[in-house]
């Protein structure tokens, strides 16, 4: 039986986790971690029966040893807390469905205890990639990607040699503002950044897809997982997210994967893989679908994606100045305290206040984190609505 840990069980990627658990009827789930939610958490351990749980604080902790005081379960909380999920001797894989930056450690820590990781936490990847890739090599794990984009590509790629591609087409919807002018997008509130036009996921990634930021942290995600070159990854705009990434090859050939947009089919490849298992669930209809269409991305109206292009050229710490002010500014926005396009002013005045150190170590990166927050949280509170 598989034994796996979900970090982050109570959010999007990892509810659908459960979901495939349940399916599947094979895999054992040992630990489960939420922040807030605990009523959801204490329904997950009722029902998964895992030995660890996890909440973000020591009051919300002591609040869920009250609930699930007729359980066999250990229950920690914070940092600790996640670390020693990590590391459960049980487990043989970890989730990473965790959102932001918050991802790092543990899932360093999950590595450092040998287990394959099924990450959906870019924010980890795109900060940290430079020692995540290696520190997988050297204890022998594997990074399996949980994200729809990545998984299409690692999909494609199974049984290709790495030699024989030339360039992976990551695909974007291009969110609910696709053709919207700056004019527009000055105006626009989270109610409506929050209407994704294909896929329903947690709000912080929602927004990153309106802004673009999301497919700059994909496009920077790609290049860590599959070891290619900033321009050998092109992104096409592909509006149904049927298509869900491509590969071309050296011959010209290009092959695709696609699907209807359920992250369960990424989440259940990561789980199994190299193993394809069958799943309930809609298929696509190409009589129906009769048409799939393409664009190029608008770089100048929505300028996450050449922000992070930008962020990746510098390298090193940049990246982190890049996430860590993208992630304050969503929150910011989500709080109604800065306008949509405040959110590129701050990651542009973050970067541009920032001297980049090269390859930074774990201390260094959460340090430039912390920086970042310092001058975001001064931006913000000078131009708050
Ligand atoms: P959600 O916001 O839905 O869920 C986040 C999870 O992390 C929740 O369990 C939440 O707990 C927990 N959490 C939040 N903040 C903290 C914190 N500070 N410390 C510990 N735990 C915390 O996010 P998603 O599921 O949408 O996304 C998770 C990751 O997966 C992100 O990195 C995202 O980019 C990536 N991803 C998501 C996709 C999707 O379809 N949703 C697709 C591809 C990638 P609580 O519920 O208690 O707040
Ligand atoms: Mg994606």
């Amino acid at each position: 039986m598989k034994k796996i840990v979900i970090l982050g069980s109570t959010g999007s990627i990892g509810t659908q986790t459960l979901e495939v658990v349940r399916d599947s009827g094979d895999i054992e789930v040992v630990g489960l971690s939420a922040y807030s939610n605990i009523g959801l958490l204490e329904k997950q351990i009722r029902e998964f029966r895992p030995k660890l749980a996890v909440t973000g604080t020591k009051e919300l902790a002591e609040e869920l040893k009250v609930k699930a005081a007729d359980m066999d379960i250990r229950i920690a909380y914070g940092m600790e807390g996640l670390l020693e999920l990590a590391q459960m001797e049980e487990a043989g894989l970890v989730v990473t469905a965790v959102v932001g930056m918050i991802g790092i450690r543990p899932t360093v820590a999950a590595i450092q205890a040998g287990k394959d990781i099924a990450l959906a936490n870019k924010e980890t990847l795109v900060t940290a990639g430079h020692l995540i890739m290696p520190l997988a090599d050297k204890y022998g794990v594997q990074i399996l990607p949980v994200d729809s984009e990545h998984s299409a590509v690692f999909q494609v790629l199974h049984g290709e040699e790495k030699k024989a591609v030339s360039k992976l087409l990551i695909t974007a919807s291009g969110g609910p503002f696709r053709g919207k002018s700056r004019a527009f997008l000055e105006h626009v509130t989270a109610k409506d950044a929050l209407k994704h036009p294909n896929w329903a996921m947690g709000k912080k990634i929602t927004i990153d897809s309106a802004t673009l930021v999301n497919k700059g942290l994909e496009v920077i995600e790609a290049k860590w997982l599959f070891g290619v070159a900033m321009d050998q990854i092109e992104v096409v705009i592909q509006p149904t997210s049927i298509i869900h990434s491509m590969v071309e090859f050296l011959d010209g050939a290009v092959i695709a994967q696609m699907g209807t947009p359920d992250m369960k089919l990424p989440i259940q490849y990561a789980l199994y893989y190299p193993e394809r298992k069958y799943r309930y669930g809609e298929r696509l209809d190409f009589k129906k679908l009769r048409e799939i269409t393409f664009d190029a991305p608008d770089m100048e109206t929505f300028r996450g994606l050449p922000l992070a292009i930008e962020a990746s050229r510098i390298g090193g710490s940049m990246l982190t100045v890049f996430n860590a002010a993208n992630e304050r500014a969503v929150d910011a926005y989500l709080n109604g305290k800065i306008g949509f396009l405040d959110i590129y002013t701050l990651i542009e005045e973050a970067m541009a206040a920032h001297r980049a150190i090269d390859e930074p170590q774990l201390d260094e990166i959460l340090a430039v984190e912390q920086d970042t927050w310092r001058i975001t949280e001064h931006w913000i509170s000078r131009h708050s609505q």
